[in-house]
């Protein structure tokens, strides 16, 4: 799931950031990435790195070790923020994929933010497939129960031989599976795609099986990134892909979005958004109520590219 922001000021609320001293005293292990929807949440890491840590395009752990937090240190640091921040509504539970910890461990964290935050609307963290399929139902349902109640999803595409290139760990029945489960299971999801990521060879069976997914899921949120590989991958992404490729230029990357919002066929209604800074232009609505809007501005960008925001400004 990666599909994030470095957070560097995670701490934001009412519009004020809490002092850097704070952060200090939280101890963060640093980089932190949280998406950007839970800019407004504290965020309390629970686990370290990730579990995984594989996917070739994912350069967000790759200085960590996948490690656990030791219970001591979590509830001193609810301690220390519920005191100064006792209104907290939203709380994001790093790093990327919390939701590996035994169902247990996770119950006592949620108990416990829980009882030092009155105003708790609501408890989020990333997770990846393959967490989801290692939970029993009725453990995803306890979790859910105990107010854990979103999660990050990253789908990043549904064609099956992308899923292997891009060492996933996952296949597309699977993703579907996994979220399908934690729907089920009563959890808000929030899922993301990464556009141009077969490059130009697989670029419309990506979309289509992407699209395909997304549709079987029907996830509340959908989230677009467009693929940037940063240096500590770079190489990595290729070898692995394992043929020449060929990055998407702006033109292409549209196409992709104008065949992805065209062709997915949700049971529900989705929150879309491409407005990740990895994207070309921040694009937004609801599938499939907004599909003709969306499709006409992205057909227009098409023949207004000085409209885009520029290079130098995106990144993953
Ligand atoms: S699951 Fe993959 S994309 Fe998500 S944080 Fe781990 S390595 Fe990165």
């Amino acid at each position: 799931m990666n599909h994030f922001e470095f957070n560097f000021f995670p701490h934001k609320l009412n519009g004020i950031r809490i002092l850097i001293g704070i952060m200090i005293e939280l101890g963060y292990d640093y980089p932190l990435y949280r998406p950007p929807s839970e800019a407004n949440s504290v965020i309390f890491q629970i686990t370290f790195g990730c579990s995984f840590n594989k996917c070739s395009f994912c350069n967000m752990y790759r200085t960590k070790e996948y490690s656990e937090r030791p219970w001591a240190e979590i509830k001193s640091e609810i301690d220390i923020v519920s005191k100064s921040y006792p209104q907290t509504e939203k709380v994001f539970l790093a790093d990327g994929d919390a939701l590996n910890l035994s169902t247990e461990k996770l119950i006592q964290v949620l108990d416990y933010v829980k009882e030092k935050f009155p105003n708790l609307k609501r408890i989020s963290c990333y997770a990846m497939p393959k967490n989801l399929l290692q939970k029993r139902s009725d453990e995803l349902t306890l979790l859910n129960e105990m107010g854990l109640n979103m999660l990050y999803v990253g789908i990043e595409t549904g064609q099956d031989i992308l899923l292997k290139k891009i060492t996933k760990g996952a296949t597309s029945n699977g993703i579907i599976d996994a979220c399908n489960r934690a729907k089920k299971s009563g959890f808000i999801i929030s899922c993301m795609i990464i556009l141009g990521i077969g490059g130009k060879k697989y670029s419309i069976e990506h979309i289509k099986e992407t699209a395909k997914v997304v549709s079987e899921v029907s996830p509340n949120f959908l989230a677009t990134l467009t693929l940037i590989l940063e240096d500590g991958v770079y190489d990595e992404f290729m070898q692995k892909f394992g043929e020449p490729f060929e990055f998407l230029d702006d033109s292409l990357i549209l196409n992709e979005l104008e065949i992805l919002v065209g062709s997915i066929t949700p049971s529900s209604s989705i929150v879309f958004r491409a407005n990740h800074a990895s994207n070309l232009y921040s694009i937004g609505g609801n599938l499939p109520e907004d599909r003709d809007k969306m499709i006409q501005l992205i057909r227009s960008l098409k023949e207004h590219p000085e409209l885009l925001k520029p290079r130098v400004l995106r990144r993953f």
